[in-house]
């Protein structure tokens, strides 16, 4: 079955190799006071952070953690200072990392972007039924339930009052920027940054465009910046400052220069991706982003628009050979001693054991995954469906 997959498709292939060189933040994730009912959960090792806001309403929270242990931590560190319930949970950007722990939280409010929503009502069925078996001491509560039943969206901007707190979310308008959301606490100086507040860390711009492009990150640098916050939850990694919002600034606009010079000298993309660098940050998480960040930069000053991969659907058969990064990137040896590197997200659906960090080499698996045509797999296929027999 051929079929036409845009962006954020890609985006899983891409992510499979990125493991980091190093993780900057701690190896067990840590829970912050910001201020009077103000946490920030910072993932271990660079995942997902998220962030709690306690009213007297309920527990607002926003992003869902990297997998479903930490999902469950979040939900431990929000207990160990509330009784209150989480009613609201806003998405800062639809993707696995920050979006899978959703079903946890049901019958809580999912806040999201007007087109994120799109996106949450276009899942296809076997990714409603991945989301619903996540969790399975929720199977109650999610009995029936699809993420679209859940949601409240919206277009630019959305304020809650609750309990006292003013909680402002807001949207930076970009035709490719899928809905990335930042939640600005504006009588804390507490920010949300989402995608665009990195800090330590090179970020994932891609040629899928699924995190927008760098004219869009630097739209939403400036908003961010217009602020002045206290102190910045990025989506990943340590806690930031106004300070390392104008460092990410004079990052892309030191990228864009890189490339804007080596078009101008008439090199061919492929050059341009190989002699691309950003070493000037060089203690910098994921380096591993260099590759597609010139060829995004590059697509962006030529004019061109996201890259749109068409798949094909595959199977495959074998025992594991090599798991890394908690289940995400599995290597099955076939049984005729090939080797296919595959990328487990939050939308694979997983047969046979609770979720994939306790997926370990050996294991027997079957797999159904995407196969892109004409587009380098190097970094491992997406998989739909995996068996997996413990
Ligand atoms: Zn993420």
């Amino acid at each position: 079955m051929v079929k036409t997959v845009i962006h954020s498709l890609i985006m899983c292939l891409f992510v499979a190799v990125t493991s980091p060189a190093f993780a900057i933040t701690g190896e067990k994730a840590e829970f912050i006071k910001l201020d009077d009912g103000v946490y920030a959960y910072i993932g271990k090792r660079n995942d997902a952070n998220a962030m709690v806001i306690v009213t007297n309403q309920g527990v607002v929270l926003v992003d869902t953690g990297n997998n479903q242990p930490d999902t469950r931590d979040i939900a431990e560190k929000i207990k160990s200072v509330t009784n209150e319930p989480v009613r609201w949970v806003v998405i800062s950007q639809y993707h696995g990392d920050h979006f899978g722990g959703s079903p946890f939280f049901a019958p809580a409010t999912i806040i999201v972007h007007d087109r994120v929503a799109r996106d949450i009502a276009a899942m296809k069925p076997y990714q409603i039924k991945s989301w619903r078996k996540r969790f399975p001491e929720r199977t109650a509560q999610l009995e029936g339930l699809a993420p679209k039943d859940m949601l409240l969206s919206f277009s630019d901007k959305m304020t809650l009052s609750l309990g006292g707190k003013r909680i402002e979310l807001f949207y930076v308008d970009d035709v490719y920027n899928s809905g990335d959301v930042a939640v600005w606490l504006p009588e804390s100086g507490v920010m949300h940054g989402s995608f665009a507040a990195y800090k330590d860390r090179h970020p994932d711009i891609r040629p899928d465009y699924s995190h927008g492009t760098t004219i869009t990150m630097l739209k939403q640098l400036e908003a961010l910046i217009a602020l002045k916050p206290r102190v910045v939850v990025p989506a990943h990694g340590p806690l930031s400052d106004i300070r390392d919002l104008q460092t990410m600034v004079d990052y892309v606009l030191l990228a864009r220069q890189k490339v804007r010079t080596m078009m101008e000298k008439k090199l061919a993309l492929t050059d341009i991706i190989k002699q691309f660098h950003m070493n000037e940050f060089t203690d910098w998480d994921r380096s591993t982003h260099f590759d597609w960040m010139a060829e995004t930069i590059y697509r962006e000053f030529m004019g061109l628009g996201p890259i749109i991969v068409t798949s094909v659907e595959r199977e495959t058969k074998g025992s594991l050979s090599k798991v890394l990064e908690a289940g995400r990137n599995l290597t099955v040896t076939t049984l005729d001693g090939k080797e296919v590197r595959l990328r487990i997200s939050s939308d694979t659906n997983i047969e046979g054991v609770s979720d994939r960090s306790v997926i370990k080499a050996g294991m027997k698996v079957e797999a159904v995954y995407k196969e892109p045509k004409d587009f380098n797999p190097a970094l491992g296929f997406d998989v739909i469906e995996l068996t997996v027999q413990p």
